[in-house]
């Protein structure tokens, strides 16, 4: 059945998704948050257009003030990389490079362990296969060889979530398509507010991820369609977890600046990112989210990609069925 896809362009000047801050008597301080970039699996994940865009959404909400801590490369040095991460109640991770020296690993761990918040944005859960610790943070992930000896798969099905002991490859996605995200912690403050099925921007939908899912709840998913190389699953794209103290959100979201250019991208990954720095959610839902049948994005932000810059709709026609 085909379903008629609309599409709407949220305006440059996007007033609503900035909390009124100024309106406020309370002084409160910035939430200090750091995005860690520097590498990528391939040059299909460009951190050096994406990480901007990552930092301004974070601090068009007024409540983030945001650093960049760019990782040598993986023929680079890390003797001299010793980011203080203690001094941030968020890690952004933007990152799918080489393994980090075990001293700053375990800094990383004693940072979330002690209630760091970390956030992990679609190709960071590639990274570090090797990494116990890692893993059971980002509770499941895929590619870098990853196998059974990673842990089950985890989907939904009937309405649950299950893990699947299967042999087998971790990670595979089909074709950039818009595709909806269904709510299933409908309550959680990240996703209080928003409709329960919504309409996210051509993006790929990550599918047979597999991990230990420790202490793993999963907010949202998405049907992967065996039509577009897909599992036939509802497979996890939003998720909380905890480990130690701290807490984890981890979106599947956001392969490109488009994806990020989505307003539902864009509001889960605010909300998110406070979340796991303060425990809660203060900011509003803008009135241009997705619904269900409506991909909304935001054109200021998508060009922030020289591609689409002289605005050609990124949205694939061919991906409307
Ligand atoms: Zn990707």
């Amino acid at each position: 059945m085909r379903t008629r896809l609309w599409i709407l362009v949220a305006g440059l000047l996007c007033t609503s998704l900035v909390p009124a801050m100024g309106q406020s008597t309370r002084v409160t301080s910035p939430i200090r948050v750091a995005i860690i970039d520097g590498q990528s699996g391939g040059a299909y994940h460009n951190w050096r257009l994406t990480t901007p865009v990552l930092k301004k959404e974070l601090e068009e909400t007024g409540i983030f003030d945001v650093s960049v801590i760019t990782a040598p490369p993986s023929d680079g040095d890390f003797t001299h990389f010793k980011p203080k991460l203690s001094q941030y109640r968020a890690i952004v991770m933007n990152y799918d490079g080489p393994a980090w020296p075990a001293g700053l690993r375990a800094q990383f761990e004693k940072y979330v362990d002690s209630g760091g918040g970390l956030v992990i944005v679609h190709a960071a859960d590639n990274a570090f296969p090797n990494w116990p610790a890692y893993n059971e943070m980002i509770g499941i992930g895929g590619w870098r060889n990853r196998n059974q000896s990673a842990g089950p798969y985890w989907y939904y099905q009937d309405g649950k979530l299950v893990s699947d002991p299967s042999p087998g490859a971790a990670g595979e996605h089909g074709a950039r398509l818009p595709f909806e995200i269904t709510a299933r912690q409908p309550e959680h403050p990240i996703l209080k507010g928003l409709p329960p099925v919504w309409l996210h921007a051509n993006d790929e939908l990550y599918g047979k991820l597999r991990g230990p899912g420790k202490n793993m709840t999963v907010l949202a998913t998405a049907h992967s369609d065996p039509n577009n190389k897909g599992t036939g699953h509802d497979e996890p794209m939003l998720m909380v977890l905890r480990y130690g103290k701290g807490r984890i959100f981890h979106t599947m979201l956001g392969h490109d600046v488009f994806a990020m250019s989505c307003v539902g991208f864009i509001t889960t990954f605010q909300r998110g990112t406070e979340w796991v720095a303060t425990g809660r959610v203060t900011q509003e839902v803008s009135a241009t989210f997705p619904t269900r049948n409506t991909v909304s994005y935001r054109a200021d932000i998508a060009q922030m990609d020289p591609a689409f810059l002289n605005g050609a709709s990124p949205v694939v026609p061919s991906g409307i069925k």
